[in-house]
Parts: C-alpha cells; sequence; structure tokens
C-alpha cells in the first residue's frame, strides 16, 4: 500500500533539550532534503545522523540548527521511509520546523497515524499497536513491563498458535465433507475434536485468569477510604500520597471537582476514589455517611476501613462491616498514640479481614499497610514478569466472547450434535481471536483505536 508523507511533533510540548519533528512516508527524505543545508541527504546510508540547518527557502534564513536521522524503509517504525529532525527544545524552534515542512505539502498526521501505518503495513498486528499505547500510558513499572512483553508480540504469538489450531480442525472436518471420498484422510470424530479444542480453551481460560490482574495494573486498584469524620482518612491519603513519592496524577472529573488520584504502593497503582468527599468532611461531622459510603463501596475493588482506637465502636461503624462482607477489604485502627476505648477484641471478631494499627501523625504502621496492600495484589501468585497478561479491555471482552463460544462449541459435541454444525462456533471462535490481532477487526474499529494515541506516535 502506498500512503501520503505525513508529519507531527514527536516530542511532549514543553521545555526540554530537543524536540522531535518527524516524518513518515515516500517523500520523507526528498522533502527534507530540500529544506536542510549541511548535505545531499539523499545520498547517505540508512539508519544514519546528520548535523545541518533548517533553512527557509523562502527568505534563505536559518529556522534551527538540528541532528536529522535518516531511515530507510523497510526496517523503520512505520515500515515507511522515516526522518526524525532532532530540533531545540521549546516551543518556538519546533513549531517552525514542523511549519516549514508543513509548508511544503507534507500532511499533519492524525494522533496514533505513525502506528497505525506500522499496522497497515504489516509491521505489528492490532494488540501490538494497543500495547505502544499502553507503554505511553503505563503508570508504574509492572503496568509497563507488561505493555513491553505485549508490544514484543507475546500476546499475538500465543493468539496465532490458538487460531492455527481451531483453523485446522475447521478445515479437517471441511475435507471430510466436501471430499468424502478421500480415504486417506482420518474422519474427523467427536472425541478428536474435542481434544483439539480443549487446548484452545485451556489457553483462553489461562489468559482470562491473568487478565484480572492486567485490568488492574493498567487502571489501578479501586480503593475507598471509608470511616467516621476525623478518624484520619485525609491524612492516610496523604500520607500514602507522600510516602511513595507516587506519581499523583490529578485527572478533573466530569461531575462536579471529583478529583481521582493514583498513588503507586509499591509497585501497584491504587486509584483513591472520592477522594474530594474525605475532604469535605465539615457538612457530615455527626454522621459517618452510611448512605453515601454504600456508594463509594458499590465501585471499589478494595475497601480501607479506618476506625478510631480513642473512641467505642458506633451503630454506624457496625453498619459499614455488615456492608463488608463480601469485600476485599482491611479495618485500620487509627490514633494508637491516645487512649484505648475501642474494644479490640471486639474488631477482630468483626472483621473477616485484616486489622491493622497505625498512628498516622507519628507515621507508624504505613509500612505494614503498604505491605498489607502488595499481599493483596500478589497472593494470587500472579507472575507479572512472565509479561502474559492480557490488561487490555478490548482484548478480555473479545477473549470473553471466544471462551463462550468455544463452550458452546463443545457443548454441542456432548450432545453429539453434527459437527458441521459445532464447527459453525468453532469458526466465531476463531473470528473472535482474530479480532484481538486484527486479522478480522473492522475499519471503523481500527480508526477508533488509533484516534486514541497521542500526536505524533
Ligand atoms: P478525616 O476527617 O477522617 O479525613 O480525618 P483527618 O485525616 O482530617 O484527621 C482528623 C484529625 O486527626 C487531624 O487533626 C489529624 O491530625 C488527626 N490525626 C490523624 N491521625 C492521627 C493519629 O494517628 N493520632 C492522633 N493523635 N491524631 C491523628
Amino acid at each position: 500500500m502506498e500512503f501520503d508523507t505525513i508529519t507531527a511533533i514527536s516530542t511532549p510540548v514543553g521545555e526540554g533539550a530537543i524536540s522531535i519533528v518527524r516524518l513518515s512516508g515516500e517523500e520523507a527524505i526528498a522533502i527534507t532534503n530540500r529544506l536542510f543545508q549541511g548535505k545531499d541527504l539523499t545520498k547517505v546510508d540508512s539508519h544514519t545522523l546528520h548535523y545541518g540547518k533548517m533553512m527557509d527557502p523562502k527568505t534563505d534564513t536559518v529556522l534551527d540548527e538540528v541532528i536529522v536521522s535518516i531511515m530507510r524503509a523497510p526496517k523503520t517504525f512505520t515500515c515507511e521511509d522515516v526522518v526524525e529532525i532532532n530540533c531545540h527544545g521549546g516551543l518556538v524552534a519546533v513549531q517552525r520546523v514542523l511549519q516549514l515542512v508543513l509548508d511544503e505539502g507534507v500532511r499533519l498526521a492524525e494522533p496514533g497515524e505513525f502506528t497505525k501505518r506500522a499496522f497497515l503495513n504489516g509491521r505489528i498486528d492490532l494488540s501490538q499497536a494497543e500495547a505502544v499505547m499502553d507503554v505511553i500510558q503505563s503508570k508504574t513499572n509492572e503496568a509497563m513491563n507488561v505493555a513491553l512483553g505485549q508490544l514484543d508480540g507475546k500476546l499475538s504469538q500465543l493468539i496465532h498458535k490458538l487460531r492455527q489450531e481451531l483453523i485446522e480442525t475447521i478445515a479437517h472436518v471441511e475435507v471430510n465433507i466436501d471430499y468424502p471420498e478421500y480415504d486417506d484422510v482420518e474422519e474427523m470424530s467427536h472425541e478428536m475434536m474435542e481434544e483439539k479444542t480443549s487446548y484452545v480453551k485451556d489457553e483462553i481460560e489461562k489468559l482470562l485468569q491473568v487478565a484480572k490482574q492486567g485490568k488492574i495494573l493498567r487502571e489501578g486498584i479501586k480503593t475507598a477510604i471509608v470511616g467516621r469524620p476525623n478518624v484520619g482518612k485525609s491524612s492516610l491519603m496523604n500520607s500514602l500520597v507522600q510516602e511513595e513519592k507516587a506519581i499523583v496524577t490529578d485527572i478533573p472529573g466530569t461531575t462536579r471537582d471529583v478529583i481521582e488520584e493514583y498513588v503507586n504502593v509499591r509497585g501497584i497503582p491504587l486509584q483513591l476514589i472520592d477522594t474530594a468527599g474525605i475532604r469535605e468532611t465539615e457538612d457530615i461531622v455527626e454522621k459517618i455517611g452510611v448512605e453515601r459510603s454504600h456508594k463509594i463501596l458499590q465501585e471499589a475493588d478494595l475497601v480501607l476501613f479506618m476506625l478510631n482506637y480513642n473512641e467505642a465502636l458506633l451503630e454506624d461503624d457496625r453498619k459499614i462491616f455488615d456492608m463488608l462482607q463480601d469485600m476485599n477489604y482491611i479495618v485500620i485502627v487509627n490514633k494508637t498514640d491516645l487512649e484505648q476505648r475501642l474494644n479490640m477484641e471486639e474488631i477482630h471478631q468483626l472483621a473477616k479481614g485484616q486489622v491493622l494499627t497505625t498512628s498516622l501523625v507519628h507515621d507508624e504502621g504505613v509500612d505494614q499497610l503498604e505491605n498489607a496492600l502488595s499481599d493483596i495484589f500478589f497472593q494470587g501468585n500472579i507472575m507479572v514478569e512472565n509479561n502474559m497478561v492480557v490488561s487490555n479491555a478490548r482484548h478480555i471482552q473479545l477473549l470473553n466472547q471466544a471462551q463462550k463460544t468455544l463452550e458452546d462449541a463443545r457443548n454441542a459435541l456432548q450432545m453429539q450434535l453434527p459437527l458441521d454444525m459445532v464447527q459453525i462456533d468453532v469458526t466465531r471462535t476463531w473470528e473472535l481471536l482474530g479480532e484481538i490481532v486484527g486479522d478480522t477487526a473492522s475499519e471503523s474499529l481500527i480508526d477508533q483505536l488509533f484516534s486514541q494515541f497521542c500526536l505524533g506516535k
């Protein structure tokens, strides 16, 4: 396929030592060469760097001193000729150079278009392209490792293998049906088909099992801090945020001024929910806000329930314990530096989860809490290092669907339905898996996925 030449600024907006204008396409080198003074870029070797000046041909003035890298197709990110012009950092230089390139008739790239080219030119598949985005957006090292594994093609390889397995089965049944006279092709039996599909079924199951952890790595564990006013919720939040010198992202919410904050606890991102509610304690002085807690708890993957060592348990606290029954939670008894008024025995009886004690004013107990948080995440012996964690919501959804259609196929086998009927579900499974790597993905889906990228990628 031939595409037009595109360009964009590929480094973030802001001041830095260098900024990069990237071009991709057939004209990339020729056009850069027209604007470049120093040597003839059309004659240089591929994958080399060249020092020179970017000149404005209209005024014959120097716009910036640059280093240009020349990378010829096909061994480039997009599989096309790629030029990267390393300009001086800051907005002005790079904007001027971009404008110069645009004036030469190069088109400004859409978000994600460079990566889309890599996909359309067959260098990477869809799951790898999505991994590029995940790498950019990773919030912790672990999440980044998962994304890198996917970029490496590990998921793709497995999916291709599973699809191969299925297509062989489908083909076998087809041959049996279309060419019954071929004696040398063994007749596919229900048992054989069951055996063939069971490997695929097992592998899909395994992927889905770890997918949950992958999703957590990507999106964070949705964590709610609940407890009566003044128990120390804000203090806990602050200490989690500060202790870890966390990557804190403030994403202004759509409703009110809800701020969602991520804290990074031992590499696991916690997404603290309803942090705004925690801050505005004045209006609920007497009430624990059972109703509000109820709402927050519905959203949470994990609850940190705080109690005051210095106060006896109230009815409202017991109500919260009831609500927490089937949830993942940790009880935190704070203010242990003060006189004991809380019956700890009762707490241990009420709490099915762990009970920890802290004195946040003295910074005590936070370490233990962090240990407990990381234990919760890793208790399933999740091998994050093995890089086979599926973390992308789209992939998980497709795997779930594939699992279901394969299950339908296997039920049909159990019921001894004719193989050509079973085959319909097997084929559907094959298609669904294909959507993960983009073999059977529709054009609109592809457009939508790539438009989520940042500009210049
Ligand atoms: P929230 O209303 O639950 O968010 O509670 P805050 O975090 O605002 O804390 C309420 C008050 O308790 C503040 O004055 C804190 O300094 C204090 N506080 C928090 N943790 C402790 C602790 O461990 N010991 C003592 N003595 N005071 C604490």
